[in-house]
């Protein structure tokens, strides 16, 4: 309380008439003003109070000798001074003074005339001390009174009254416990440390760990009490936040300061300040709060700026110096600032005196403050703020929130789902994801919570439509706020603030501000955005490019009043473009009704009818396709995966070639449409199709079986071929599909196997060898022999056949040459030198030197398939112990 009293002789020095002190504690302001008495050098303290009138201040006695005639009101009771001669040296003391003052015009008249008398005659001579509860003065006092706050007890005093109270107790605290709960007391009075110990502590009994948590729920209310500030429950984890990946990893180092603050300040770190969070509603600023104070391991104190705005004058700023003098005392804590804005609305032009004050004072104290509180305040109206506050260097950073992308989306799905005690398994995310694009955090968790409740009411398990249902009945926060939205994106993108979220792609502010760009292909690129929300939509669609419009017509976010008023434009109309009917017509969006109209009054050209076949309507409006006059249009109905039997059927009848390939080359195709039309196709359709993707099991096995060799190899490349089929296959008698099977990557071993059984399928058994052959090891084992090992082993009778092939192949000429002159060289050995580019070799063999190799690739994968065949890993292993065992020799 030192620095107090300094500041108030200071004041009183300086000829201040009255000091206004703000305290709760009368005990404490009692010892203060006993103190006080001597350093302002007074002769008498003279209090008044509103119970007893003039009392003596030690005792509290009323000075009146009959309390019940006498008048004690302040009013009648300032007269007396008035006529006083005698004020030199005298502290006067009002206690209750906000209460004494209210509405009290007469005893504010009657205080100010002795004010002005103490300033004009008894200058830093007499002074009163006005002392209340909370700061209300009347506005004609204003000038007269200065403003001080009796601080809250420091960690020292608590470290008294705790001790006092344990000495009281006979009781101990053990020491792991005796720093927090002094911490836990901070920011209270010292009545209310009192009140609050003396329910924690047993007579003779030590403190616990349960007491500490009965300690810091206490300290909950009587903060909340105060009404200016509420501790928070942060029980949120880094992990519960969706996204804003930048925004966690800056708090993340942020608390790692923090936390060691001393070892940051002696390495000559700049303690972090404060971060300000702006952006849209339900995007998760409130949550990040409650993790920072996970992070951090700190207190949270929440600061609600309309809760500090009062009637009377001044009372704002107290109540916010009240609010930042009981966090600086709680310190280290973080400061939450919710709805930062609201204090500054109005300050705009017209200016309010208070909320340029509650201002001056914030930034001052955000400048000087010197306990670790940290700042992090939160902000929907950035405009409302005033740009000093926004200014670089107020915080540390200032973050911008924006509405979630797909992948943020995701992942807020997901851990909505894991909160209501649900598992994203047989969900397609990504459609909720899409569904949910102007969503915000907070509209996610209402849907998901929504489609619970109704699998819970309607008694069954949680699913993918419960989940669209309720994601579309919600109403985005974005579509309720549509232009305010926009107007702060805008903003946000204007001012540059840091994106909280990485960025995958555009954020809708920066696609606000490319819709604009006069570079099209930028606009082009904002109109082919998944993510492009549909007002920007609703304006590109009106792009004097065409390529723009394009990109919003196949956009699949295009909403259906864009598609329908394109598709209603007819040909001749001025701004008919076939182009753009086609892209609205086979857009998913578009209205199947406003398209079957079209197509029941035959007012689409082919190109369109055919578009819409091809595209995801087909099934929805086959009835209409299947009796079109042109055979493209039916043949891309026929490709339709899913279509009814009896359509199927309908056009397996059809001569047309094109409607039976399309059908044929339908993995959906039923086995009657299949008969039906197999014996029409030609041959070489059916090698087209043997190629194709999806084809059902029986046609599959058409082909397989199908005389024409071509048709076989074709489907025998086909990776989506069955393993019974590749079976079959594996017997085949043609080359030709032999080796088509053995390039199949989706080969199964059990094929592979009977593949290498068979004598044919060189080419690609020769490769499958390979592979075994260099598995084995043989080479590289004979790679780390020396020249002259190998070229000596390559000369000595008895070698096996696969040793002499893996000589044969030695990169060394001598030792490929000493095989060639070995007496005993096996065929296969010798079929890899012949393929040696060697003249010498060439010679050795007596070959001819040139033009030797063409067409003996068939030898050659012949010779490696039975060396292979010899090689397995048995094989390989006995030739490693020969190499061994003649190597030293
Ligand atoms: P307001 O400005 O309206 O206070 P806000 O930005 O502070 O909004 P929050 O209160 O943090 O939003 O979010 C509301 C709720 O939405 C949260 O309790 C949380 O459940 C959910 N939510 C919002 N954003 C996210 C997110 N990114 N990840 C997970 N949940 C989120």
């Amino acid at each position: 309380m030192s620095n107090l009293k300094q500041q108030l002789c200071q004041h009183v020095h300086a000829g201040s008439p009255a000091i206004y002190l703000v305290s709760t504690e009368e005990e404490r302001v009692d010892d203060f003003i006993r103190d006080l008495v001597p350093a302002l050098s007074m002769r008498r303290v003279q209090e008044w109070n509103m119970g007893h009138g003039w009392v003596k201040f030690d005792t509290k006695r009323p000075l009146a000798s009959d309390l019940r005639s006498a008048r004690t009101d302040l009013e009648t009771c300032l007269l007396e001074l008035l006529d006083d001669d005698e004020l030199d040296g005298c502290l006067i003391v009002v206690k209750d003074a906000n209460q004494a003052l209210e509405q009290n015009p007469l005893a504010a008249a009657r205080l100010k005339q002795l004010l002005n008398r103490i300033e004009r005659h008894h200058n830093a001579q007499c002074v009163v001390l006005l002392v209340g509860v909370a700061f209300a003065i009347p506005s004609s006092l204003e000038s007269l009174v200065t403003l001080l706050n009796l601080p809250l007890p420091d960690r020292g005093t608590i470290r008294q009254l705790l001790s006092e109270i344990l000495t009281e107790n006979e009781a101990v605290i053990p020491d792991h416990l005796s720093a927090g709960i002094i911490s836990g007391l901070s920011g209270l009075t010292a009545r209310e440390v009192r009140q609050v110990l003396r329910m924690a502590v047993r007579p003779g009994e030590p403190i616990t760990q349960s007491d500490f948590a009965m300690i810091l729920s206490e300290k909950k209310q009587i903060i909340a009490k105060s009404g200016v500030l509420e501790m928070v429950d942060a029980n949120v984890r880094a992990s519960d936040i969706g996204g804003l990946h930048r925004l966690k990893e800056w708090l993340q180092q942020r608390g790692q300061v923090l936390q060691r603050l001393d070892q940051a300040l002696a390495s000559g770190v700049t303690p972090p300040k404060g971060v300000l969070i702006a952006g849209m509603p339900g995007c998760g600023k409130s949550l990040t709060a409650k993790v920072a104070a996970d992070l951090f391991q700190m207190p949270l104190l929440r600061l609600d700026i309309g809760s500090l705005l009062g009637k009377y004058v001044g009372e704002s700023e107290h109540n916010m110096r009240r609010a930042l003098s009981m966090a600086e005392t709680v310190s280290p804590c973080i400061l939450w600032v919710d709805e930062l804005e609201k204090a500054f609305v109005g300050m705009g032009n017209s200016g309010s005196e208070v909320s340029s004050r509650l201002l001056g004072y914030f930034l001052t104290w955000m400048q000087e403050k010197s306990g670790a509180v940290f700042v992090i305040a939160t902000a929907n109206d950035i405009t409302a703020l005033p740009p000093e506050l926004l200014r670089k260097g107020r915080f540390d950073e200032i973050f911008y929130v924006g509405f979630p992308s797909g992948e943020e989306r995701k992942s807020i799905l997901e851990i909505h789902l894991t909160k209501a005690k649900q598992t994203s398994e047989g969900l397609d995310l990504d459609v909720l994801v899409d569904a949910c694009r102007d969503y915000c955090g907070a509209d996610i968790e209402n849907a998901v919570g929504e489609a619970v409740t109704t699998a819970f009411i309607d008694n069954k398990a949680l699913d993918q439509q419960l989940l669209l249902n309720a994601i579309q009945s919600t109403v985005s926060l974005r579509e309720t706020l549509r232009e305010q939205v926009g107007r702060y994106e805008e903003l946000f993108e204007k001012l540059k603030l840091r994106p909280a979220s990485n960025q995958g792609g555009m954020s809708v502010a920066q696609m606000i501000r490319m819709a604009d760009d006069p570079n099209q292909l930028k606009r082009e690129d904002v109109a082919k955005s998944r993510d492009c929300p549909t007002d920007l939509l609703e304006k590109l669609v009106t792009d004097p490019q065409i390529a723009v419009q394009k990109a919003v017509y196949a956009n699949p976010r295009c909403p259906e009043r864009l598609l329908s008023i394109r598709i209603n434009i007819r040909p001749g109309a001025p701004d008919f473009n076939s182009e753009l009917l086609q892209l609205a017509s086979e857009n998913q969006n578009a209205p199947l009704d406003l398209l079957s109209h079209h197509l029941k009054d035959r007012s689409f050209e082919a190109g369109i009818r055919f578009a819409i076949a091809k595209s995801g309507h087909a099934l929805g409006l086959a009835e209409f396709l299947i009796a079109d006059d042109d055979v493209k249009v039916r043949a891309a109905l026929a490709g339709c995966i899913g279509l009814p039997e009896a359509h199927q059927l309908k056009l397996s009848y059809e001569y047309a070639n094109q409607v039976g390939e399309a059908l044929a080359a339908n993995p959906s195709l039923c086995n009657a449409a299949m008969e039906n039309i197999f014996p029409r196709l030609r041959d070489k359709q059916k090698i087209n199709l043997a190629k194709c993707a999806g084809l059902s099991h029986d046609t599959m096995m058409a082909l397989a079986e199908d005389d024409n060799q071509l048709v076989r190899q074709s489907v025998a490349g086909n990776s989506d071929l069955p393993e019974s089929l590749q079976m079959t296959l594996a017997e085949d008698e043609d080359d030709g599909v032999l080796d088509a099977l053995a390039n199949n990557p989706r080969l199964t071993e059990a094929a592979r196997s009977l593949v290498l059984e068979s004598n044919h399928g060189q080419v690609s058994t020769y490769l499958d060898m390979a592979r075994v052959v260099d598995d084995n090891s043989i080479l590289k084992e004979l790679d780390e022999k020396s020249v002259e090992f190998k070229k000596d082993l390559a000369s000595r009778p008895g070698l096996p056949d696969y040793m002499q092939v893996a000589l044969a192949s030695d990169e060394n000429l001598n030792v490929r040459l000493a095989m060639v002159r070995n007496a005993e060289l096996c065929k296969v050995a010798r079929d890899v030198l012949e393929k040696s580019d060697s003249t010498l070799i060439k010679q050795a063999l007596g070959l001819p030197t040139t033009g030797l190799w063409g067409g003996h690739w068939g030898n050659i994968a012949k010779i490696f398939s039975e060396t292979a065949a010899i090689a397995t890993k048995a094989r390989a292993e006995e030739a490693i112990k020969w190499l061994d065992e003649n190597s030293k020799k």
